[in-house]
């Protein structure tokens, strides 16, 4: 290798050593404004050039080869026109001081490539600079070198292109690219490391990080304000025991110390420190750090205030006690589901007023389960044996409807489940025992159904009464209407009663009103038929779907059935009880017809039948009736 080339290595080198030493120093300058940064930045690539010059290749007298340009371009290029107008003007002075035929050629190439430079800034300055822009200007800042170089008339410059113009050209383009590549990094790094330091500073938290021995090696400005230190940095080196009282120092460099050898992590230890006469909590993560080789070196630690979150965890603890507190001392069970169907909130009653499946009914569990336990066990009386997925998802899907239900347990007790879903989806169930007050309904019931019957009732005959009969002929009527059926109603009169009770008595008369009935009862037997004491001795029959023909059949039937029987009286003209019938059939329903007026055809009709003679059926139509008027 011959010297011309030696030197030009040794001026990449200063040119590498100018980048790098300002990178080292970049970070400092991150503090500074952007154009008092940009105009460090063109002073040291001036200083830089001023050394690339003093390691320079003399030509011939007064020309002198140096990778000055590739600092002035780079300039250019990251610093801008603040930057690259320093870079030239020292690089400039410096040349011109120098001296020499080829000065004025140097200082407008100098002057050139900082354009050029200028020229790429431009380009890019709306964007990070990229290692291809670098390439891209190497290879511009080389051709302008090359261009200038040939134009310009000085016969050393010519010769300079002659001599060094391939290797310079090279050169320039490569520390370009390299000083390029080594900004590019250490912009990125400087990038992260602020990324970092926000996070570390700007977090609420307490972060640092402490060496071997327990000194702090990095802390954060919370750290820092914290303990009265003017900054992080000038906490460095401090340790617990300036910052804590001895023994609490003592007992900190214990645990860190059993933690550092341990290799464990400490993570949220909750620590109760009394600041300025107040209580404060603090969470703290402590975790040793190792070097590559697994050595551990130290511990980064990372504290947080908790008082005020603390703080809202007891009330919350406390309501909620207070509140479980009032659901232990309610005779209901209360059960809260969330939206999924799982049991948050349960009262022991809940669990206790479910005699088989209360031992699932405990927070965690899901409805669905609940509902299955209580099929298994058969718990409810209302629900199937054979239990499929399709019918547990209904049933659970109904907890999220608002339901009030009376549920009938196997051994007969009863509950009240209250259903009511909040505004959050979560379904709430209220449970009550309502045993004793559904035998009470029961009871009632059973009485009021006793007491109905009692009032429907003829008490001496057993038939309906009166009143059970109105009611019963205006339901039949207006059925038998709409059914478009013929209706029969027969109205008996015992015949000579009067007489039969002066004979025989009145007790006896009541035991022959009964027979009566019964005769009644034995003849008109079908479901639909309502036989009914209308009052004294007199008798009425509702009969639907009978027609004319029928009824007299029945009448008749009647009339035989009683005569039958043979009880004797003395005071009638046939030797025995009888009783005359009279009978009125509704059958054309095109006329309007009230049952009242049905009632009064059939007195009507056993009025004609009494009238000729009694113990006969006498069915009414409108002549008989003129006639008998007449
Ligand atoms: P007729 O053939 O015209 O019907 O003659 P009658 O004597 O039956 O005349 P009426 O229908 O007016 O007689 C009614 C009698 O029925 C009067 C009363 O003594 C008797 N009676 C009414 N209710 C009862 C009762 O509950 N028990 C008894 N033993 N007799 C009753
Ligand atoms: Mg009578
Ligand atoms: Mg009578």
């Amino acid at each position: 290798m011959n010297a011309t080339w030696q030197i030009l290595l040794g001026n990449l080198a200063i040119t590498a050593l100018a980048i790098s030493l300002w990178s080292h120093a970049y970070y400092h300058t991150r503090a500074l404004s952007e154009r008092r940064r940009n105009q460090a930045f063109g002073i040291a690539m001036g200083l830089g050039a001023i050394c690339s010059m003093m390691l320079a290749v003399p030509l011939d007298q007064g020309v002198f080869v140096d990778l000055r340009y590739t600092l002035v371009a780079v300039s250019a290029l990251f610093g801008g026109p603040f930057s690259v107008l320093l870079t030239i003007v020292i690089a400039s002075v410096f040349r011109l001081s120098e001296g020499g035929s080829g000065a004025i050629d140097g200082v407008t190439s100098i002057c050139i490539v900082g354009m050029v430079g200028l020229c790429g800034y431009l380009i890019v300055r709306r964007r990070k600079v990229r290692l291809a822009d670098a390439a891209v200007l190497g290879i511009a800042v080389s051709a302008t070198l090359l261009v200038v170089m040939s134009l310009l008339t000085s016969q050393a410059n010519a010769r300079a292109v002659e001599l060094v113009g391939f290797p310079i050209t090279i050169l320039n383009f490569l520390s370009i690219v390299i000083a390029a590549f080594v900004l590019i990094q250490f912009e990125r790094m400087a990038h992260d490391r602020d990324i970092l330091s926000a996070a570390l500073t700007q977090t609420p938290d307490f972060h640092y990080v402490k060496n071997r021995e327990g000194k702090f090696v990095i802390v954060n400005k919370n750290v820092a304000e914290h303990h009265h230190y003017p900054s992080p940095a000038a906490m460095v080196g401090a340790s617990d025991f300036q910052l804590a009282t001895q023994r609490r120092a003592e007992m900190l460099h214990a645990e860190e110390q059993a933690l550092m050898e341990s290799g464990r992590s400490q993570l949220d230890k909750i620590e109760y420190l009394t600041e300025n006469g107040q209580e404060r909590c603090y969470s703290t993560s402590k975790v040793p750090l190792r070097d590559r080789t697994g050595t551990v070196i130290g511990l980064a630690g990372a504290t947080r205030d908790v008082t005020e979150e603390r703080k809202i965890e007891q009330e919350l603890r406390e309501s909620k006690d207070l509140l479980s507190l009032a659901m232990a001392g309610m005779s209901d069970g209360f059960a809260m589901f969330d939206r999924a169907g799982t049991l948050v909130f349960s009262n022991t009653q809940y669990a206790s007023l479910f005699p088989l499946s209360g031992e699932v009914r405990v927070p965690g569990t899901n409805i669905r389960d609940i509902l299955k336990k209580v099929v298994e066990s058969n718990e409810r009386r209302d629900f199937r044996q054979d239990v499929t997925d399709e019918w547990l998802s209904e049933a659970s899907a109904a907890l999220f409807f608002d339901k009030d239900e009376h549920i009938e347990l196997h051994d007969g007790h009863w509950l009240s489940l209250r259903t009511r879903v909040a505004d959050n989806g979560m379904a709430l169930v209220a449970v009550s025992d309502i045993t004793t007050m559904k035998q009470a309904e029961f009871a009632l019931r059973t009485v009021a159904e006793q007491m109905k019957s009692l009032a429907e009732t003829d008490a001496l005959t057993g038939l309906l009464n009166r009143r059970a009969f109105d009611h019963a002929i205006s339901v039949a009527v207006e059925r038998s209407r709409l059914e478009r059926r013929p209706m029969a109603v027969l109205m008996i009169d015992v015949d000579r009663f009067k007489a039969y009770n002066d004979t025989y008595g009145h007790p006896e008369g009541d035991e022959c009103l009964k027979a009566i009935a019964d005769c009644l009862r034995r003849t008109m037997n079908r479901p639909q038929d309502v036989l009914a004491r209308f009052g004294g001795e007199e008798f009425v029959v509702l009969l639907p779907d009978t027609d004319e023909t029928k009824a007299l059949a029945l009448a008749e039937q009647f009339r035989q059935t009683l005569l039958a029987r043979a009880i004797a009286h003395s005071g009638s003209e046939y030797g025995v009880v009888t009783a005359s019938i009279g009978i009125a059939v509704k059958s054309n329903w095109k006329q309007q017809m009230r049952a009242s007026e049905l009632v009064l055809e059939a007195d009507q009709g056993l009025y004609q039948a009494k009238r000729d003679g009694r113990n006969q059926a006498v069915l009414w139509s409108p002549q008989r009736t003129s006639r008998a008027a007449r």
